[in-house]
């Protein structure tokens, strides 16, 4: 299990601490992505020293390993920086020393200020985390803004004792999970709703893994304390037998009784909530351009595309100029969450923004940049580096070894179900005694059930793979698996897995599937087949192809599509299969757009022997 330490927990990270001191912070320019080492060199401080903060936050990262501006901004500011987003506009301007300059003096002068804690409520279903929200959203709407209605915009603030949290709208470990993986972490402190009449269930302990794997410190509320059947203190035993200790009985999680149906607890949970956020030591630069995060994004038929943006650092004003991913546009108008226009919205601030020319991806980062023409350009250098190539490889058992000697892994976080509780244990203890000096394994989550969806992304998150023993996958674990390059493993007999696991580690296991080639061909007319359907008309120059092979086009070096052979023809006649020298007329599934001069390549997976 991924081990997440609190602040002021490793005294060994401490005496590291190179940056002065919290009121004279450094400022330092991030890119987007950089590897741990270049990390390691903007600050001035060992690798090991950025992995052992990076490890805090649940990512397992080597050496080489390329992490996000999140994760990189999150060890800077841990290491007493103050962190910027360098934008690839910026990098562009590198060249400009007065530009460079000027940003880092604005660094230096502004300084870093306490910023609300981002709050994500997660428990079991019908626990009462809507509730909750609902509650908490009733009792503590601003001041100043008492009697309005707030909007549902994705998330919400409240006002405690002066000071400001903010609550992503979307309970549960799902969404959480889904933004980390698209390399976002937006929350900083989880609420886990544990109902006192029903105790500790399946997606309880499925929410406290996802925080560990995040490094999210946890605040338990336990609800339903009106009813004639709540039992608190059987929810704290079951907790503490997963490991989560609450304050009361010695450990560091706390642990408040509440009402939602009541509005019970509400104001005691908000000051815990703010005593984590006060140790965590939460801070943003407001005097910076914006560099936030979407939360929530659609199209209005009157307003055009809108986007709920949660500011992670400096202030998002009216009239900047935005970038969210291959979007832009200038911000025409902001909304808060009581629907009242704004003018500007400071770090952890959930805003409506109106004036991007496209409906951006939640998840997606969004920054401020100096003009219309470096916006066009950040959008269209994003739109060309789009597709699958760009996402940071997860490990499978087949690249493990590769990735462990390229130093890529030093970790395998596993994500563990299994058909009954009882083979758990066995299971985690002989995966565990299987790492070596050069790498660990890690059980991130391990339940009984099958694989979910919800395991998939926490795979993703976490660059790590999933293994069955004797369960079954959902449809779209499985969608999700293969759309993200997830590997995911079954067995039925305990040894099989432990020794594939093993055998992985060590560089000796055989591919599950190996790829076969059978043939290529070049594509020299295009002509309507069946239905609606066109086939090409090719040589086959290599080989053979058969109805029912997998193909890929290739067109001057780039892939097309991957897709299957559905009809093979010579002058009308079906043929079962062709070799090289012949012409034939081919349809593939799925697959129209045929052009001349195309390369096709017809192959076959094959099971490893
Ligand atoms: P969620 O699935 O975790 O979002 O749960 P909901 O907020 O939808 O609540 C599930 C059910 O529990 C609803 O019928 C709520 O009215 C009820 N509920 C929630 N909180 C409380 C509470 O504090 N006391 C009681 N008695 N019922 C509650």
């Amino acid at each position: 299990m991924i081990k997440t330490t609190k602040p002021g927990e490793d005294a060994s990270l401490q005496a590291s601490k190179p940056g002065p001191a919290p009121s004279a912070p450094r400022s330092i320019d991030i890119p987007h992505s950089l590897s741990v080492r270049q990390l390691a060199e903007l600050l001035g401080v060992s690798v090991t020293d950025v992995i052992k903060h990076l490890m805090r936050s649940g990512i397992m990262a080597n050496i080489n390993q390329a992490i996000d501006y999140a994760a990189a901004s999150a060890v800077a500011t841990n290491l007493g920086y103050e962190a910027h987003l360098k934008t690839r506009v910026g990098e562009k301007l590198a060249g400009t020393v007065s530009e460079i300059k000027r940003q880092q003096l604005k660094g230096e002068e502004a300084g870093l200020q306490p910023r609300p804690p981002v709050v994500t409520i997660m428990g079991h279903v019908d626990h009462g985390k809507t509730r909750l929200l609902d509650a908490i959203r009733q009792t503590n709407v601003m001041a100043t803004e008492a009697g309005s209605i707030t909007q549902h915009i994705g998330a919400y603030q409240v006002e405690v004792n002066g000071h400001k949290v903010t609550f992503l709208d979307t309970p549960g470990h799902e969404a959480f999970t889904a933004m980390r993986a698209r390399g976002a972490q937006a929350t900083d402190i989880v609420v886990l709703v544990v109902a006192a009449d029903d105790g500790v269930m399946p997606q309880t302990l499925e929410a406290i893994d996802h925080a560990r794997a995040a490094g999210v410190p946890i605040v338990v509320a336990i609800n339903k304390i009106d009813k004639p059947e709540a039992n608190p203190d059987r929810v704290k035993q079951q907790l503490g037998d997963h490991g989560l200790v609450i304050e009361e009985w010695g450990g560091d999680v706390p642990c408040v009784p509440v009402s939602a149906k009541e509005k019970k607890g509400i104001s005691d949970l908000l000051d815990n909530v703010l005593a984590v956020a006060e140790v965590e030591n939460l801070r943003a630069n407001p005097n910076q351009p914006a560099v936030g995060v979407v939360i929530e994004a659609g199209l209005d038929k009157t307003k055009g595309p809108l986007a709920t943006v949660l500011v992670h650092n400096g202030t998002l004003r009216l009239g900047n100029m935005a970038v969210v991913g291959t979007t832009w546009g200038k911000i025409k108008a902001m909304f808060n969450d009581q629907g009242k226009q704004v003018r500007k919205a400071e770090p952890a601030t959930p805003v409506v923004i109106l004036g991007l020319n496209g409906v951006p991806q939640a998840g997606h980062i969004l920054t401020v940049v100096a003009s219309e023409q470096q916006a066009r350009a950040a959008a269209q250098k994003e739109l060309e580096q789009q597709g699958p190539s760009r996402l940071p490889k997860s490990v499978s058992l087949d690249n493990l070894f590769d990735q462990i000697t390229a130093g890529k892994v030093k970790a395998l976080n596993v994500i563990l179900k299994t058909d009954v509780q009882g083979s758990i244990e066995p299971i985690k203890n002989a995966l565990q005694q299987l790492g070596t000096g050069e790498i660990q394994v890690n059980i991130i989550r391990s339940a009984s059930g099958n694989v979910t969806e919800s395991d998939v992304m926490l795979a993703i998150a976490s660059k790590g793979l999933v293994i069955g023993f004797g369960t079954g996958v959902e449809p779209g674990a499985r969608r999700l698996a293969e759309a993200e390059g997830i590997d995911i493993r079954i067995y039925n007999i305990i040894y099989e897995l432990v020794d594939d696991v093993d055998k992985a580690l060590k560089g000796m296991l055989k591919p599950a599937f190996v790829e076969v080639i059978e043939g290529r061909g070049e594509t020299r007319a295009v002509f309507p087949a069946m239905k609606k359907a066109k086939a090409a008309g090719a040589i086959i120059t290599e080989g053979k192809v058969s109805r029912g092979v997998s193909a890929r086009v290739w067109r001057q070096e780039q892939l097309v599509v991957e897709s299957v052979v559905i009809s093979l023809r010579r002058f009308k006649e079906d043929l079962k299969e062709v070799t090289a020298g012949y012409e034939a007329g081919i349809v593939l599934k799925d697959f129209n757009d045929h052009q001349i001069g195309d390369v096709l390549e017809f192959f076959r997976k094959e099971r490893g022997g």
